[in-house]
């Protein structure tokens, strides 16, 4: 059987024991420091030791060569989850550092023997392939010479691939950084037929897949000079900074299509499946991909102890929380169900982080009561959206022309008598409750009251241009009676989508599917006019242009929408929480990862 992940975690950190590493503990999901929210790589927590500190961990005790397996979440790669094969928001990274000890002959070496060895990973090196900072031909002899890999198996690129962090020189973050060589693994054919060559230019392969980041840390960035150039000092000496994504090796090593097949993730999505009814084939079943790899980093922050709330890292906890609810909304599941996913999450990490075993019931707790709440708040949004749709289908199917003079109270009917009668049968019950109060009629004539009552605003609606005072002038009205209903000709327009969105939080995704429950179709170009028109606007006036939130990703919240949201009203909702709903997708770029 090929190793489990727990297996290859603990083979990794026992590997560099042998060579003399002193194995840490994981830091918490909270960032040591203050350039991310969130621990975002294995190195994190080091960044003291890079720049000279003293290699002593009281209660550990000191050493220059340490390992660990760091947990990490990546709000970068949030959106990416389910959509490519490699990125997961919470990763494990295992790393091997040296603090001025060995340097990059040791790192490479080791990580090939780890990989290639039989008694280790036991990879085929025909299928191992690395990147290379531009001139580091240091990292280029070692690769070549003392390990043998094929010239034809590297690739040279700049600061934007093989530094870390990406860039570093000239964006930043101050701190420890360096030219970096890159680990990737060919996964074959049944990926694509795109060749190593080919990734010089694409640089995205679902074939060639990173695995493993070696960074050879000896700067330290500064603040630039007034003129915009990038400072890098020396570090007191050169350290070395490796990461391997887990959930990576371990795909490849269990040889399964994807993380969703490993066996941290396969038992949770066949939970999915069984509570869902709704099969898993494969990547195309999104829905099920996010539910799983959200429940898990969403477990494994709120253990860390962050509280779901409307600022900072209880935001964007809340945030993929609510991206998983509404998949699971997506999937039919509409009573909360994410929490019940939390003991399986458990089973599969908590070997390796006692504090889930320890905040099991708080983390279920936490969850089930924020479904709730998120349940709410959509249940505003579909009532909104089903009565538009219902008013936009009557309209669609109503005539009002131009002629003689017609007294309200004379225009009966203005609707096709199809029209009318489709839509009183397909009036949700919420709806008819909601009018119970004011119907004074017989048992059973609820139906046709409210779809009436529909239908006066609808003529109130098509009147109102013509009216007035009292008395509307030039409108006669035209009973179309021979109008054959068909909902797909009728369309929820960009601006009724986007105030959706924009009012209730109601994502595009959500009101493409209930609409499509009624057959009538969206106006997706018209939704994207109107999200871009608000984002310009923001841009010209937005006074979350420098916000507080995140520490180093003030960029990201540059240009949001001033949006109007009243959807989390009940969340005690305030000024922070608007910007970052604005934000929406620009989340994707706070991130610490390169
Ligand atoms: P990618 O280019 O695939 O987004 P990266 O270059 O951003 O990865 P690094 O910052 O170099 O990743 O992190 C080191 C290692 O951590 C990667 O080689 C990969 O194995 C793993 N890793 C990074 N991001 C993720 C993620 N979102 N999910 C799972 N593993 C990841
Ligand atoms: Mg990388
Ligand atoms: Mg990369
Ligand atoms: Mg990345």
């Amino acid at each position: 059987a090929p190793l489990t992940t727990s297996q290859i975690r603990e083979k990794y950190l026992q590997f560099f024991q042998s060579k003399g590493h002193l194995r840490l503990p994981s830091h918490s999901l909270i960032a040591p420091d203050p350039t991310t929210l969130f621990t975002v790589a294995g190195m994190q927590p080091f960044k003291p030791q890079f720049m000279g500190a003293p290699a002593k961990f009281p209660g550990y005790g000191e050493s220059k060569r340490v390992t660990t397996a760091q947990k990490c979440l990546r709000v970068g790669d949030i959106e990416n989850v389910g959509r490519t094969l490699r990125h997961c928001s919470l990763l494990e990274m295992l790393g091997n550092f040296s603090f001025g000890d060995y340097f990059k002959r040791e790192a490479l070496t080791w990580a090939w023997e780890f990989l290639t060895s039989p008694e280790w990973m036991g990879l085929d090196p025909a299928k191992l392939y690395a990147t290379i900072y531009e001139d580091d031909e240091e990292a280029f002899q070692i690769w070549t010479q003392e390990i043998g890999l094929p010239e034809g198996h590297i690739l040279r690129f700049g600061a934007d691939e093989n530094f870390w962090p990406a860039d570093a020189p000239a964006k930043g973050p101050n701190g420890p950084c360096g030219p970096c060589s890159e680990i990737f693994y060919d996964r074959g054919p049944r990926y694509g037929e795109d060749t190593w060559a080919d990734y010089a230019q694409t640089r995205e392969s679902a074939r060639f897949l990173e695995i493993w980041n070696c960074v050879f840390p000896q700067y330290d960035r500064q603040d630039p000079q007034p003129d915009g150039t990038p400072v890098l000092a020396d570090l007191p000496f050169k350290n070395i900074d490796t990461g391997m994504g887990l959930e990576r090796i371990a795909t490849v090593v269990q040889d399964v299509y994807d993380f969703y097949s490993n066996d941290v993730f396969a038992p949770i999505i066949a939970r999915i499946v069984e509570l869902s009814g709704k099969p898993y084939e494969g990547p195309q079943n999104l829905s099920h991909r996010v539910v799983a790899e959200h429940v898990r980093s969403v477990s494994m922050t709120v253990a860390d102890g962050v509280a779901l709330s409307n600022t900072g890292r209880g935001y964007v906890i809340r945030k993929i929380l609510r991206r998983a609810s509404r998949h699971a909304y997506l999937l039919g599941l509409r009573e909360p169900t994410l929490y019940k996913l939390v003991p399986l999450v458990v089973q599969g990490m908590g070997g390796a982080y006692p504090e889930l075993v320890q905040e099991e019931a708080r983390v279920t707790a936490a969850i089930r009561a924020e479904e709730e709440r998120f349940l709410r708040t959509l249940e505003g949004g579909i009532q909104r959206l089903e009565r538009t749709l219902l008013t936009n289908i009557l309209k669609r199917y109503s005539n009002v022309s131009k002629g003689g003079v017609t007294p309200f109270e004379d225009a009966s009917i203005v609707t096709s008598q199809e029209a009318f009668v489709w839509v009183r049968d397909h009036l949700p019950q919420w709806l008819i409750e909601s009018y119970r109060p004011s119907f004074k009629g017989q048992p059973g004539d609820e139906r046709e009251y409210v779809a009436r009552v529909l239908l006066k605003d609808v003529e109130d609606d098509l009147f109102a241009p013509y009216k007035t005072g009292n008395r509307f002038s030039g409108v006669s009205v035209i009973f179309s009676t021979g109008a054959s209903i068909n909902p797909s000709e009728v369309t929820l327009s960009g601006l009724e989508t986007f105030t959706l969105y924009d009012t209730y939080g109601f994502p595009l995704d959500l009101t493409k599917e209930i609409a499509e429950e009624y057959g009538v179709s969206v106006d997706e170009a018209g939704y994207a006019e109107s999200l871009e028109k608000a984002q310009e606007l923001a841009r010209a006036g937005s006074k979350y242009g420098k916000s507080e939130l995140f520490g180093g990703g003030q960029e990201a919240l540059e240009g949001l929408p001033p949006t109007q949201f009243v959807g989390y009203d009940d969340l005690d909702t305030q000024g922070e929480v608007l910007a970052v709903v604005g934000a929406g997708e620009r989340l994707d770029h706070l991130t610490g990862g390169s």
